[in-house]
């Protein structure tokens, strides 16, 4: 089988936890194994289960979270501002426009891809609500900056840690500290339900309103659905959304839970380490840097080609059958998002033209990240 850039790994021991939910429990929707995914998401980043509500999307849990800071701020003269880098899968920006907020494009370090808290502080005004820093790359770079520079500025913090599930800041699991951390559980992502996500919050009332919110915003309806039952005679009071996990996803989610630590987290950082090893310090070439006390469990493997090589690596690579991805096109330069151009964003649109992304998954060996790496360093030569 040819080289894939990423991969779900699911095998035997998913198939059985779904085939007891079709055969066993008969009941597919939100229930039991939800539930029990919540408890041990908990129980895996040291929260309480009633901190975390699983969703049918990271996107879902994006939205739910800025709908539901949003409905905590007061905002006159126009739709409450998310600060949010521009360097991102559109997911966030679209959860943000969803929520009825806009999304303000922010610059990112050229070092990291990660916002730039100087660029996002120029960008403040009287409506912005949040910031939504995106864990680029998996790397919580920032991590206590960005949460000192909203509490500063009398902001909420949604933080896109779609990349960065298993990863730690300074020994402190993502997921377990800050104010609302969305997590997504695609099929491609560190673990996966097929598709899912979550989100985690030290705010009660953001919990809750989320937790409705995705079961159409009828009260307390989750804690029904554990116990098996439902709400025959709801009240609505809000706008709510069918973002719901069910049964299914769940017991995918539970399984690649328990295989995190063992089996994924270990074969992502010793596949990464030798990108780093044969990588660091060829001429024209630049990694992201990464806090050495951080804990960093990559999702993706975005390599800089500088001086304009770019599409020559990409070609050698193809050559050989390996494939190479784009982690982002800037979302200011999507037609949808586009706001004047009166606010430059030259790191971004400098890294989109310099980053490639290479293969990495559990599923490779070292070899082939090894034949990568010579591939690209014969291109660069
Ligand atoms: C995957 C991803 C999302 C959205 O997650 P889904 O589960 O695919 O909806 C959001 N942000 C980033 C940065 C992502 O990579």
């Amino acid at each position: 089988m040819s080289m894939r850039l990423s991969r779900s790994i699911v095998g035997e021991a998913e198939a059985r936890a779904v085939s007891r939910v079709l055969l066993e429990d008969g009941y597919l929707g939100m229930g039991n194994e939800v539930r029990l995914l919540e408890e041990d998401l908990a129980e895996y980043l040291g929260m309480k289960p009633q901190q975390v509500v699983t969703t049918n999307t990271g996107t879902a849990a994006l939205h739910l979270a800025v709908e539901a800071v949003a409905a905590q701020c007061h905002v006159t003269g126009g739709k409450p501002e998310v600060l949010v880098p521009t360097l991102t899968f559109v997911a966030s920006f679209q959860a943000i426009a969803a929520a009825g907020c806009v999304p303000v494009a922010c610059d990112v370090l050229p070092e990291t891809g990660t916002l730039d808290l100087a660029d996002a502080e120029r960008r403040l005004t009287p409506r912005t609500i949040a910031v939504m820093p995106v864990d680029y790359a998996s790397n919580p770079w920032q991590a206590d900056e960005t949460l000192n520079f909203a509490r500063k500025k009398g902001l909420r913090v949604v933080e896109d840690a779609a990349h960065a599930f298993g990863c730690k800041s300074r020994g402190r699991k993502i997921g377990s500290f800050g104010d609302v951390v969305c997590f997504s559980f695609d099929g491609i992502k560190n673990i996966t339900c097929g598709e899912g996500g979550c989100l985690i919050s030290f705010d009660a009332e953001v919990v809750r309103m989320a937790s409705d919110a995705r079961l159409l915003s009828v009260e307390n309806d989750s804690q029904k659905r554990f116990a098996g039952t439902r709400s025959w005679d709801p009240d609505v009071k809000r706008q709510g959304w069918r973002y719901h996990m069910s049964n299914i996803m769940a017991a995918i989610g539970r399984v690649q839970l328990g295989r995190l630590d063992r089996e994924f987290i270990p074969s992502r950082r010793r596949l990464t380490a030798i990108y780093e090893q044969r990588l660091a310090g060829v001429a024209g070439l630049e990694l992201l840097h990464t806090d050495p006390e951080d804990f960093v469990v990559r999702h993706i493997m975005p390599l800089r080609v500088l001086h304009g090589h770019k599409d020559a690596v990409k070609e050698a690579l193809a050559a050989r059958g390996i494939p190479t991805g784009v982690h982002y096109k800037p979302n200011h330069l999507l037609s949808f998002f586009k706001r004047g151009n009166s606010n430059p964003l030259p790191h971004a649109e400098q890294l989109y033209a310099e980053l490639v992304t290479l293969p990495l998954h559990p599923g490779l060996i070292p070899q082939d990240v090894e034949e990568v790496c010579a591939t690209i360093r014969h291109a660069v030569d």
